[in-house]
């Protein structure tokens, strides 16, 4: 392409609410074989919502809680904020937690009132020896529905199973179809249980799903999605998606998301309405072609 081309490319872009930080990507965008997008925050809102909490026999609804979202308070995720605006509906005072700890995709420990409380995925309690069977049937129900299942224990005994759920964008599915149109496969990447993430793409007919990454582990993810010889763009976010946006043949963040993410980007969406990136194929495409 002359200089000129990518010129009027990256106005025209610019016209659309998108931000070619550099003509290469203009250049390699029309050869994209397969979008990858992050699912928190991506897709859907990034806003997630306390939808469900059961507790097991023997437990009370309003304590546990109580203990949850005091431990809660103390962690910056998401889930975390949605249980302690669910707690704050209700009125719930909340405590100081001790000794929290946060372990990135897995979840959060520390002791409130003397009790040791455990909140986050299946992986989680596991890993720390907790019995879940007891809630699979529910887990099972609330992921089909695209509910992110999380589970509570209680000085290491099952508490409750609580549900989160994050609402897509309303235009995440015109998106994706307009990906389809031009042609490309369209890859979920996520943190989440692996039964929600593919009820969630299911709805947005999505094509392939990576879930139950590890923050660390999106590099990884990209490079298998990819494969031998396919060319492969990646939208994201979050500070996790930092490394996945530099490994990606482009990397699209999207304006409403981090300054790490939006740093480490090639193009940049204005807003976070996703057709933007079938729009920034369709400008790269139009770009080439008007120079041969
Ligand atoms: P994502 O943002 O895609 O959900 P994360 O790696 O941040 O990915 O989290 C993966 C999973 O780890 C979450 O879906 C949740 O099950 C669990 N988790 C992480 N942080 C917390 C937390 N503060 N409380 C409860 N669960 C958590
Ligand atoms: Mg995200």
């Amino acid at each position: 392409a002359t200089p000129t081309s990518i010129m009027v490319g990256t106005g025209r872009a610019a016209e659309l609410g998108i931000l070619f930080r550099k003509g290469e990507a203009l250049q390699t965008l029309r050869s994209a074989d397969i979008v990858a997008l992050d699912k928190t925050g991506t897709l859907t809102m990034g806003q997630p919502e306390l939808t469900d909490l059961v507790v097991a026999p023997g437990f009370d609804e309003a304590e546990i809680l109580k203990l949850v979202a005091s431990l809660e308070q103390h962690s910056e995720h998401p889930i975390a904020e949605a249980i302690v605006r669910h707690a704050n509906t209700r009125s719930i005072g909340l405590m100081t937690a001790a000794d929290f700890d946060a372990d990135p995709g897995f979840g959060v420990t520390g002791v409130v009132d003397g009790r040791k409380v455990l909140v986050g995925a299946d992986r989680a309690l596991q890993r720390a020896g907790v019995e879940i069977a007891s809630f699979a049937d529910q887990a099972l129900g609330l992921a089909q529905l695209g509910k992110s299942p999380l589970f509570a224990a209680l000085d290491g005994q099952l508490a409750a199973i609580i549900a989160v759920a994050d609402p897509i964008k309303p235009t995440s599915r015109a998106a994706i179809e307009r990906l389809h149109s031009l042609g490309l496969r369209v890859a979920m990447i996520t943190g989440d249980n692996e039964k929600t993430a593919h009820a969630v793409a299911r709805q947005l007919g999505i094509d392939e799903v990576v879930a139950e990454v590890l923050p660390s582990g999106k590099v990884d993810a990209i490079k298998a999605l990819r494969g031998a010889g396919r060319r492969l763009a990646f939208v994201g976010d979050g500070i996790n998606d930092a490394p996945a946006l530099a490994e990606a043949d482009v990397g699209i963040a999207v304006g409403t998301g981090t300054d790490i993410a939006i740093e480490s980007a090639d193009v940049v969406l204005m807003s976070g309405d996703l057709r933007a990136v079938g729009d920034a194929i369709a400008v790269s495409k139009a770009t080439l072609r008007n120079i041969k």
